[in-house]
């Protein structure tokens, strides 16, 4: 069995579409997703509708551009950017799509086989896991083997050995990482709509259990296209801008 794992698609449906034809040929067969489904980019119902077509079993959370595009929360928060993205996803949503996005689960959300998904931390949707000081607190709090998580935009790698020890990773390329026995991980897939590790390759990933590897992997996508998008839509400049730099 192969899960695919994505994250912060962020309204870009070609990045959506790149990730989804390139894990087609992998052979998943669940789908995990850690939330911003939506959120500075102008393609919200582009990308709601296609997520949630999507066959095979799914695991979907909520993320923060989510609850604030939803209308769950004001988006005081935000910077100006994206909370100006936020109002205009949530005056652009489908009613399907509007109503999706609100029944979006809160994380912590556990999988049937025991994997913890969250979109910042466990502990706080909002919470953004950097180092291994975030990760050690993290995974000294929750017992499960395997954490995924997702709104750093960051592809990262982060291992607990049977002592205790942990490292973490930034992995900006196409990887391989076995899981042990006897060790415990927190793994970033980075995002599919707008990867800030400087490489603006959409970015995924792939478990398979048979072989209990974790596939880091990264697509070229029509950057072009998403960019115009957001032009056309009277979005912030910055936010098209930053796609190509992949920051
Ligand atoms: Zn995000």
């Amino acid at each position: 069995m192969k899960t695919l794992v994505i994250s912060d698609l962020h309204a870009n449906q070609a990045a959506l579409d790149a990730v989804l034809s390139h894990a087609r040929r992998k052979g998943a067969t669940r789908v995990i997703c850690m939330g911003d489904f939506v959120g500075y980019g102008a393609q919200p119902n582009q990308v709601l509708d296609k997520v949630r077509r999507l066959r095979g079993r799914k695991w979907f959370i909520r993320g923060n551009h989510d609850r604030v595009a939803s209308g769950a929360d004001d988006g005081s928060g935000f910077n100006q950017a994206a909370r100006h993205a936020a109002i205009w996803t949530r005056e652009h949503l489908s009613k399907e799509n509007l109503h999706f996005l609100r029944s979006l689960t809160l994380g912590p959300v556990t999988t049937d086989d025991g994997i913890l998904l969250c979109h910042g931390s466990p502990f706080d949707e909002d919470e953004y896991v950097f180092s291994e000081y975030d990760a050690h607190n993290i995974l000294r709090k929750f017992p499960q083997k395997l954490v995924l998580f997702g709104h750093t935009h960051l592809p990262s790698f982060f291992v607990q050995d049977a002592r205790g020890g942990i490292s973490g990773w930034l992995v900006r390329q196409a990887s391989t990482f076995k899981l042990e026995k006897g060790k415990r991980y927190l793994i970033n897939p980075g995002s599919v709509g707008q990867p800030r590790d400087r490489n603006p390759m959409a970015a995924y990933a792939i478990i398979d259990h048979e072989r209990q590897a974790v596939h880091f992997l990264r697509v070229e996508y029509d950057i072009r296209s998403t960019q115009q998008s957001i032009l056309r839509a009277g979005l912030p400049r910055v936010l098209a801008d930053r796609l190509a730099a992949g920051a």
